[in-house]
């Protein structure tokens, strides 16, 4: 589910009782890979870490109750969209109702049925297949059927959150193609579309690794999010890309740069420590896009930031 290639969906069981954790991990084994939290504490660095597919979480913990460890998942990007059930031996509707209120998305009492536990789980899974497929819908742009902005900025939410807790680096990069204006002037607007195609469909195939992206941002726009990733995997990357646009050979007859379509991008890499400097990446990269096109166009400029706060 989160990871295509993995056959078997995740499913986080997190209960302070072993003999809990024993009986649910038997119970749903053979449907779901089983991660195993047996605190609150931990329930949420598991899920940040691994993302689990589902959360089943118990109740009554010490030191952090399952309310609390739901209000912290659903303040997270990289957490709140992760369906959470509710198991407990608390039989209370004002409990039940503050649970799902939290936004948890079901509530079972124990002692539990084991076929109701499995039914559930099977239930909320379909869901979330379902939901999964509608979203990918909403977040494809209809042209390039690349990722569009939408997808861009929920992917950096995660991937920023990601950086500032694990102390990694992130590069970024937005890529406009040079004197595409003219491209449309001189060619046609139908070739425009198709070149953006073909512009969309070659910075993809760059990307290799699974948690890199390449959206379309807008107009003749692009952004290519690169989680972990130093200043020379990043601007070799986009180099690449730079090249093999240019490689297309597509006749640009109005370009004052070359004789075919080429692209200018600029490039930051950054190690991301609070929420706020989120919000600055994308101008430091057209601040050097900017500087991209005043050197000549089909160029890639390209800065490093150390520690990137927000203002
Ligand atoms: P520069 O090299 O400085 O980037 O010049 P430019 O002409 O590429 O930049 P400008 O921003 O002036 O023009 C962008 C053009 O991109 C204008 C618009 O007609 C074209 N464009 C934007 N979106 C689309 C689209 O979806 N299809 C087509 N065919 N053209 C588009
Ligand atoms: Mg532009
Ligand atoms: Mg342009």
């Amino acid at each position: 589910m989160n990871n295509q290639l993995q056959e078997k969906p995740s499913i986080l069981l997190v209960d302070d009782e072993k003999a809990n954790l024993k009986i649910l991990s038997g119970l749903l084994k053979d449907d779901a890979q089983i991660l195993l939290a047996k605190s609150g504490e931990q329930a949420i660095s598991k899920a940040m870490e691994l993302r689990p597919d589902i959360i089943l979480l118990d109740i009554i913990m010490p030191d952090m109750d399952g309310f609390e460890v739901i209000k912290r998942l659903k303040n997270s990007a990289v957490t709140s969209s992760i369906p959470v059930i509710i198991i407990s031996g608390l039989v209370d509707a004002n409990l039940e109702q503050e649970g799902l209120r939290l936004g948890a998305c079901d509530y079972i009492q124990k002692p539990f049925h084991s076929a109701i536990v499995k039914a559930r789980v099977a239930l909320h899974l379909k869901l979330l297949q379902q939901r999964q497929l509608l979203e990918q819908l909403a977040l494809i742009d209809p042209l390039t059927a690349i990722a569009n902005r939408r997808k861009y900025e929920d992917t950096l939410k995660v991937e920023w959150q990601t950086a500032v807790r694990a102390g990694t680096c992130l590069s970024l990069a937005i890529v406009d193609v040079d004197y595409f204006k003219q491209f449309n002037d001189t060619l046609g607007h139908a070739k425009g579309d198709k070149a953006l195609e073909q512009v969309a469909s070659v910075l993809s195939e760059q990307l290799k690794r699974p948690k890199d992206l390449a959206a379309r941002y807008g107009g003749e726009e692009f952004v290519l999010l690169l989680p972990e990733t130093d200043v020379e995997g990043g601007k070799g990357i986009v180099n690449t890309c730079r090249l093999a646009v240019e490689s297309l050979q597509i006749e640009h007859p109005g370009s004052k740069t070359s004789q075919v379509l080429t692209i200018s991008a600029g490039g930051i890499t950054c190690y991301p420590k609070d929420e706020k400097g989120m919000e600055e990446v994308l101008n430091k990269a057209d601040q050097m896009l900017y500087t991209a096109k005043e050197i000549g166009r089909n160029a890639v400029h390209w800065n490093e930031i150390i520690n990137m706060v927000g203002k």
